[in-house]
């Protein structure tokens, strides 16, 4: 597994010699397993730096026994670790949100808020680059979840490296992304990390879980199913990427940040949650 995640790291140029990665580290078993396959990595390249970034969305009794195993992971690892919260960037936490019963479910709020707290906390400590752990399953699953929303070009933007063609957000890269969530699981028992085990309580998205057993149903019956659609994902994106348009960016009128409208999702959502 460590040379396959090594050779999608060389086929999409994910990193530079002296590159200072961000890794996004949740304490489950996908973030450490990228942690310490990156740590190795890096050790051929000694201009390079890692530090983990680390969201704490305030889910109590979920969140804060995962902090503690990235904590004890870092440690382990001799890697920096810096943790943004919620509370301090936004003033909310996940619980509090879920508790509101707003018209969408606290996943949809809180991926938009983690993806901002992670680019926070990167640029915080100057990185230049962010990893984050998704793996094969993860990616499959956004590109059918885009096709069922409709949205084809998603799929095309998205993939194993997200360049920001405009350089105002960092780019992000997916090392894990050719290795299936059972490999990692396998991985990380046998390399001995110590994860959370544990989902969270306040759910996921639904569609997005019975995509997952399709695929999973489909992956057995028919192996190599979700490697086809990943490649199938990849071509799309080499066949289509200049008819995806890159609209402008202005600057959020709230926060600064990077945002084809006049409020970024985030602050979007701070409005409505606050309404
Ligand atoms: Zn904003």
């Amino acid at each position: 597994m460590e040379e396959r995640v090594r050779r999608t790291v060389m086929k999409h140029h994910m990193l530079e010699h002296n590159d200072h990665v961000a890794v996004a580290v949740s304490g489950g078993k996908d973030s450490l397993t990228l942690l310490s396959l990156l740590v190795k990595l890096e050790e051929r390249f000694p201009k390079s730096k890692i530090t983990a970034v680390s969201v704490d969305e305030g889910i109590e009794g979920y969140r804060d026994e995962a902090l503690e195993l990235a904590r004890k992971a870092c440690n382990d690892l001799g890697v920096e670790q810096l943790v943004v919260s919620y509370q301090d960037l936004f003033g909310i936490t996940t619980d509090e949100i879920a508790q509101k019963h707003l018209g969408q479910t606290p996943c949809a709020y809180c991926g938009v808020f983690r993806r901002k707290a992670i680019n926070k906390a990167a640029m915080m400590v100057g990185a230049t680059k962010i990893a984050t752990a998704h793996n094969l399953d993860d990616e499959v699953q956004t590109v059918l979840l885009n096709m069922l929303h409709g949205d084809p070009l998603r799929i095309v933007r998205s993939g194993p490296v997200l360049r920001d063609p405009r350089g105002r957000f960092l780019p992000r890269i997916k090392p894990l992304c050719d290795v299936s969530e059972k490999e990692i699981v396998l991985y990380a028992y046998l390399t001995g990390l110590d994860f959370q085990g544990a989902t969270c309580p306040h759910g996921s998205e639904a569609l997005r879980n019975d995509i997952r057993s399709f695929l999973n149903q489909m992956d057995q019956k028919h192996p190599g199913t979700k490697f086809t659609l990943q490649r199938t994902a990849e071509r799309l994106r080499e066949l289509l990427f200049d008819a995806a348009p890159v609209s402008e960016l202005n600057e959020c009128e709230k926060c600064g940040d990077p945002t084809p409208h006049r409020l970024c999702e985030a602050c979007l959502m701070l409005e409505a949650i606050a309404a």
